[in-house]
């Protein structure tokens, strides 16, 4: 099965397991040595435990604040990251720009979040007249536009893998799956608050629970925006918002994209999908001209449609102002804002306390004004020589995969053509994109988060139906700058490396050149692998969906990496509790794959000449130690064995530990059969 969200990096695992670290606590990197030696335990033989010999001091040093779950690199960097963007918008707020300006918006949207006074007087006012409007539906017709207008481009299916939205559906645009040279409207299942339809439907005890406390919250939803019947109505609520989720698929059949791919004509709309207006709905959406959509859960979309027909208008209507209170819960009141948090942030996530004011400010600034924030972040944080040095990596990594996919046997020729071609054309990003979007059309008031809220929404979705039928920019970028992330577009085929997680310490442009390939570089050819990798296979050069490996291509390739599920297997965190290899195959191929190119490139980088040592360490060694690095992180137990159960990632003490795969770690650390992680040679799995 190809799971979509395996094309992310590792690092949306950490992040979701915990935000950040007090950086005097990290792995702090030693300016232009690279590699943190103090981070190191010299004490543990590298050939016996080298995650533990790499960072076995930090391991040991490292205190979690009791809000966390995690702390590792990807946490500190974060955290680093908002620190800058707190820096962009406090000069902002200083420079009293002209209106209009990037920097104005910047300033006034974070001034708005701020202002909790003006929230309080202007909120509840500012959402009653939205309220009101729904209150005046009552034929199907008018159910249909309100429907349709309440439609907002908050889904990604393939690059961020965002399938949730509260809509009755969300709409993502995108390169089409059959024309990928021009961009095409999908249209997803939505229509439900909690995360997926396991919650409404799961018959275990603490799912139970949760919907208990789900009602009491929608409840309280309505009574705080001033809605009576608030207990009748979360009754309602639940059962309608159930109802939906039973026509819903799961998770993993919407990351299937093999069945996602259902070109429906909008005249088609109303025979497969009966119940809702169509015409009506598209008109109100501003997608009446539109003739073709991709539908990507068909049976949802016709089994929600089914619902508009079936069940009440009253129905329909306290589930809308049900939606639209939680959507603007935090720039309504106080009362609503501490509501929903006390529900999504503590039941459902075990979140004891809100992060402060300012940083969610923060946040809420760099995502709603993602490209102004981001411009300024890349002129301030990531000079064009570190552009150009990464992009030289970048160069020197595609150069060894080549040679590579070149010298592999057991693939047969078409598909290592395809592979070669699609190597060719892939567009690497690095740092930010190449042209600015505008933020124009996005009006933003001092003191007016709701207008400021509601107005993003729609900038965004006006934003997407304008590039409906254009030629796709396979340059676009689907991050910002200051995310500290990467990301696979596989219908764009290209990766963007966003300029936060090009600081130290993955890459830092001062220090040697063994520590950058082991670090990046090694997570820049994982990255560069899963394009031509079973999960790769679904989609060919051009971004069109077509499976270029033949099934001997297959076969071989799952002989080769049962071994690789069978070493993950062995690890045993806690006693009886093992890794599952199966599980984290995908990314531990992608680990060793990166591991092998980049260590190719880095030689490459050398021309001939001898890696300048550091602390005593020759380059080689310098390289591997920079990768065992990156996996530096100290976990809680629970948090930990969820990962186990849950996570298509492997831990990153495991991660590290996959040097034994490569024959330059023996090498380096002259390895010996009577090392724990020995393996013979035969046994090393190499893939590409
Ligand atoms: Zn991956």
């Amino acid at each position: 099965m190809t799971s979509l969200t395996r094309r992310i990096l590792p690092l949306l695992i950490l992040c979701a397991l915990g935000a950040s670290a007090s950086p005097a606590q990290t792995p702090a990197e030693t300016p232009d040595t690279g590699i943190s030696i103090p981070a190191m335990d010299p004490a543990v033989r590298p050939g016996d435990n080298f995650y533990l010999y790499a960072n076995g001091t930090y391991v040991s040093q490292t205190k979690l604040p009791s809000d966390r779950a995690a702390l590792g690199v990807f946490n500190t960097l974060g955290d680093l990251s908002y620190k800058q963007v707190a820096s962009i918008i406090e000069d902002a707020s200083k420079s009293n720009a002209p209106d209009g300006s990037d920097q104005r918006k910047i300033a006034d949207l974070y001034k708005s979040y701020m202002d909790e006074a003006a929230i309080e007087s202007h909120g509840l006012p500012a959402l009653k007249p939205h309220l009101a409007e729904i209150d005046t539906i009552h034929t199907p017709r008018e159910l249909a536009r309100a429907l349709g207008q309440s439609i907002r481009a908050d889904v990604d299916a393939l690059n961020l893998g965002q399938f949730h939205t509260a809509n009755l559906f969300g709409l993502w645009v995108a390169p089409s799956f059959n024309d990928p040279n021009h961009y095409a409207p999908y249209l997803l299942q939505g229509g439900i608050e909690l995360p997926n339809r396991d919650y409404y439907l799961a018959d275990s005890g603490s799912m139970k629970e949760v919907r208990a406390k789900y009602r009491t919250h929608i409840a309280a939803m309505f009574r705080l925006a001033g809605l009576s019947d608030p207990e009748a109505r979360a009754i309602r609520v639940l059962a309608f918002e159930t109802a939906i989720a039973k026509q819903q698929l799961s998770l993993a059949d919407s990351e299937d994209i093999h069945k996602a791919n259902n070109p429906w004509h909008a005249a088609d709309f109303t025979a497969k999908a009966p119940g809702l207006d169509w015409p009506e709905f598209f008109r109100a959406a501003g997608l009446e001209k539109q003739d073709t959509f991709i539908v990507w859960q068909p049976t949802a979309i016709t089994g929600e449609a089914a619902l508009v027909a079936s069940q009440s208008i009253d129905g329909w209507k306290d589930l809308l102002a049900y939606h639209l209170i939680e959507a603007y819960a935090s720039s309504t009141s106080k009362a609503l804002a501490d509501e929903r948090f006390a529900f999504f942030g503590t039941t459902l996530s075990g979140t004891p306390q809100q992060r402060p004011r300012d940083f969610r400010a923060q946040v809420l600034v760099s995502a709603t004004l993602g490209g102004p924030v981001g411009k300024i972040y890349a002129q301030r944080f990531f000079p064009p020589e570190a552009k150009a040095q990464v992009e030289s990596m970048v160069a020197n990594l595609i150069a060894a995969f080549h040679a590579r996919l070149e010298n592999i046997t057991w693939m047969a020729p078409a598909t290592k053509k395809e592979a070669l071609t699609k190597l060719g054309t892939l567009k690497v990003s690095v740092g930010y994109p190449d042209h600015w979007r505008s933020y124009a059309a996005y009006h933003v008031s001092p003191d007016n988060l709701f207008a400021n809220l509601w107005n993003a929404g729609l900038f965004e979705y006006h934003y997407s139906l304008s590039r409906i039928g254009q030629p796709t920019d396979r340059n676009e970028w689907c991050m910002e700058p200051q995310t500290v992330n990467a990301v696979n577009l596989p219908l764009d085929n290209s990766l963007n490396f966003p300029a936060a997680i090009l600081q130290p310490p993955f890459f830092d442009p001062k220090a040697p050149a063994a520590h950058n390939y082991g670090a990046i570089g090694t997570i820049i050819g994982h990255e560069i692998s899963h394009t031509f990798d079973s999960e790769g296979a679904a989609f060919d050069s051009e971004g069109r969906v077509r499976n270029w490996w033949t099934p001997e291509d297959l076969k071989h390739f799952e002989t080769v990496t049962s071994a690789l599920a069978a070493q993950y297997d062995t690890y045993e965190p806690f006693p009886g509790v093992h890794v599952k290899g199966k599980q984290v195959l995908g990314e531990a191929i992608a680990d060793v794959a990166g591991l092998a190119a980049a260590f190719d490139a880095f030689h490459a980088s050398l021309k001939g000449t001898a890696a300048p040592r550091v602390a005593n360490f020759n380059g080689d060694q310098q390289f591997f130690i920079a990768f065992g690095q990156n996996w530096a992180s100290v976990t809680r137990d629970a948090a930990l064995r969820q990962q186990i159960l849950t996570d298509p990632h492997p831990p990153g003490q495991y991660r590290a530990l996959t040097v034994r795969n490569e024959d330059g770690w023996y090498t380096a650390f002259d390895i010996q059969p009577t090392d724990k992680l020995y393996l013979a040679p035969k046994d090393r799995v190499r893939i590409w």
